[in-house]
């Protein structure tokens, strides 16, 4: 069965949400990895075109302030990183912002925290805000407003934040795109007998034994919050995969229905 739960139903998601996350935004010594982000609009927008739509959810506001202000590394006071979130923030959509108008392709910045998602009402204008967007062929591209939120209102993670905004635009298709293949049976990092997983039909806490924490200094969910999130999409009715964003055009391979990382098979679509 592994592979061949219908993965062709992915090729008919319209709506879809790619997260990715910092080590595949930036290179080992904590410059900006241009070319992958070049990479990852022009899909976009190739996307796009093909009449598709899609939201992106970015890491790296974080890291991207770092190297920027020349900081030895991430701040530990909550306010330092808070200062440094603020100018990355700021860098990173600049970056997306000359590679999107490249292609004449508008997009949108909106930072989220989880008690506005969290609120009946605020929820609901989120809602309304990425469907206006979406309906006037922009790109929304999201964040966790990390500037403002503290622990007490944190989603926590990217990988959970992609799953919310998933959510709230009734997406088709999430796609966590990472550094590593997709979910393994153990860590790939530790073990060389580790085996990728390629098809997730118990959506149940417990598939979540085998998923570790992030291997890097910039990652910070790690394995777990993206089969957390995944298996939650899914749940929800949403495919979710899991897969390397090294080549960003992996998303027209799963949206063929390659076997290709790690797909979540949603229970009620
Ligand atoms: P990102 O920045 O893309 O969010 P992370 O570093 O947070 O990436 O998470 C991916 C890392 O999770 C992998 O590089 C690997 O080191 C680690 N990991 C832990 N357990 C597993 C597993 N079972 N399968 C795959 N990767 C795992």
């Amino acid at each position: 069965m592994d592979g061949i739960l219908n993965r062709s139903d992915i090729s008919k998601a319209k709506r879809i949400v790619i997260k990715i996350g910092t080590t595949s935004l930036t290179y080992d010594n904590g410059h900006v990895n241009l070319n992958r982000i070049g990479h990852l609009t022009r899909v976009i927008c190739d996307l796009m075109n093909r009449g598709k739509e899609v939201v992106l959810v970015t890491s790296g506001a974080i890291g991207i302030g770092v190297d920027k202000l020349k900081l030895p590394g991430r701040p530990s006071t909550l306010s330092g990183k808070q200062a440094v979130a603020a100018v990355g923030q700021l860098m990173l959509m600049n970056i997306y912002e000359r590679f999107f108008s490249e292609f004449s392709q508008t997009v949108a910045q909106v930072l989220l925290t989880k008690n506005v998602t969290d609120g009946e009402e605020s929820r609901q204008n989120a809602i309304n805000t990425f469907n206006e967007l979406l309906s006037m062929g922009v790109v929304p591209i999201v964040n966790e407003n990390d500037t403002v939120a503290v622990d007490e209102i944190k989603y926590g993670d990217n990988d959970y934040l992609s799953f919310i905004v998933a959510q709230l635009t009734k997406a088709d298709l999430l796609v966590i795109l990472s550094d590593i293949d997709g979910y393994y049976d153990k860590n790939p990092q530790e073990y060389d007998d580790a085996i990728l997983l390629h098809t997730i039909t118990d959506l149940s806490e417990k598939i979540e034994k085998n998923a570790g924490g992030s291997g890097t200094a910039l990652g910070t969910g790690g394995m777990l919050t993206k089969v957390h999130a995944s298996r939650l999409a899914a749940a929800s009715g949403i495919w979710a995969v899991i897969a390397n964003g090294e080549k960003p055009e992996i998303v027209y391979d799963i949206l063929d229905g390659k076997e290709i990382g790690t797909v979540f098979v949603p229970e009620k679509k």
